[in-house]
């Protein structure tokens, strides 16, 4: 049986994007950054795709696990480290490196007692006010885990942009020398760009990128499409046609009565809504590939269901392929549609969406 509704993973263009990282940031090694089950693509099938990347960055301790149980034995940084001793012992367990952000993490180091000294990714915040020690706080820190027996030395120096995706660079420039000052004469590898950050900015390329969206083919710049930065979406949602009706010019369509036909309009029904992922704040108008033919959103999203004005397609029948996002309807577009940015709607796909890696 074909589930009614799929997210189609493409790993080639898996692997095709990390060559474009490649090919941006030919001197830096690359974390590729597979948290949220790798943007909602798989973790272990993303991962086994993207096996030529340097190493892999995931947010929790159990996305790491999940690797490690799948037989990976890349480098595995934990972008948050850990939040007690019994995680610093698992994280230990499992070879994983941690980022440390926190003093209470450093509490935690001291306190450990293991075989093997840990690989630590020690982040500043230059700017972000999310996780890092602050500028004042950075010497101190650091002396700590230079005297720290449960950690390797030299650290990796980590910092995080904030507004690399912005056409204005002068926030991520600030960043940047901010960065250069706090770390200058201080030995190990430098890691500071995200997506955004590696195409946009040379000098944020260091010793280390850490690319997250534009693996799956996303474009992470607001002024640029995915196919102009050379990446091929790795994703695409797609679902059938469930009913197919006419309606007469002033008929309301969907909940609320939000959209008005205009004309004797036959509409599509395709089984895909916000129980899927796809977003409900959507807006009529939003494009959507009916087998080949591009046609509209219309009316609220549904839980389970959308309508598509299908009136000037040659023909609709139940059962035809829908694509809601994909080649030739960008991820972003449909973002931009519902208010939101891809990186919600492609992590947010739900469990109920058959993953079917390729
Ligand atoms: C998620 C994340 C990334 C990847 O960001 P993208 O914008 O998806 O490339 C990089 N670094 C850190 C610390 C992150 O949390």
């Amino acid at each position: 049986m074909t589930p009614v509704i799929r997210a189609i993973v493409d790993t080639a263009a898996l692997r095709h994007n990390l060559g474009r990282v490649r090919h941006l940031a030919p001197r830096s090694r690359v974390l590729a950054v597979i948290k949220a089950n790798a943007y909602g693509h798989g973790i272990v099938p993303t991962a086994v795709a993207l096996a030529g990347a340097d190493g892999f960055a995931v947010a929790r301790l159990e996305e790491g696990i999940a690797l490690r149980a799948a037989g990976l034995r890349h480098r595995v940084v934990l972008l948050e480290g850990v939040f007690s001793a019994e995680q610093l012992r698992q994280a230990a367990d499992h070879d994983f490196e941690i980022m440390v952000h926190e003093p209470e993490q450093l509490a935690l180091l001291e306190a450990h007692r293991g075989d093997r000294p840990f690989r630590v990714w020690f982040k500043i915040d230059t700017g972000m006010n999310r996780l890092g020690f602050k500028p004042p706080q950075v010497a101190a820190a650091l002396s700590r885990l230079g005297a720290c027996d449960a950690v390797a030395k030299p650290l990796t120096l980590v910092t995080h942009l904030a507004s690399a995706d912005a056409r204005d660079g002068a926030s991520t420039n600030a960043q940047l020398a901010l960065f250069d000052r706090l770390v200058e004469g201080i030995p190990g590898e430098r890691s500071i760009a995200n997506s955004a950050g590696l195409i946009g900015f040379e000098h944020a390329r260091a010793d280390w990128v850490r690319p997250g969206l534009m693996l799956y083919g996303v474009s992470p710049l607001q002024d640029r499409d995915a196919g102009s930065l050379g990446l091929r979406p790795a994703m695409t949602l797609v679902t059938c046609v469930i009913a197919v009706k006419q309606v007469d010019a002033g008929e309301l369509v969907g909940y609320g009565g939000d959209w008005t036909a205009t004309r004797p309009t036959r509409l599509a029904i395709a089984a895909a809504g916000y129980g899927d992922g796809y977003p409900r704040n959507t807006a009529s108008g939003t494009a959507v590939l009916i087998g080949a033919h591009r046609a509209s959103l219309v009316g609220r999203v549904s839980m389970d269901m959308i309508a598509i004005d299908a009136t000037d397609l040659p023909r609709v029948t139940v059962g035809d392929p829908v694509i809601l996002w994909g080649p030739g309807v960008p991820v972003e577009d449909v973002a931009r549609a519902a208010g939101t940015i891809p990186y919600e709607l492609i992590c947010g796909v739900s469990q109920r969406v058959h993953l079917d890696v390729r």
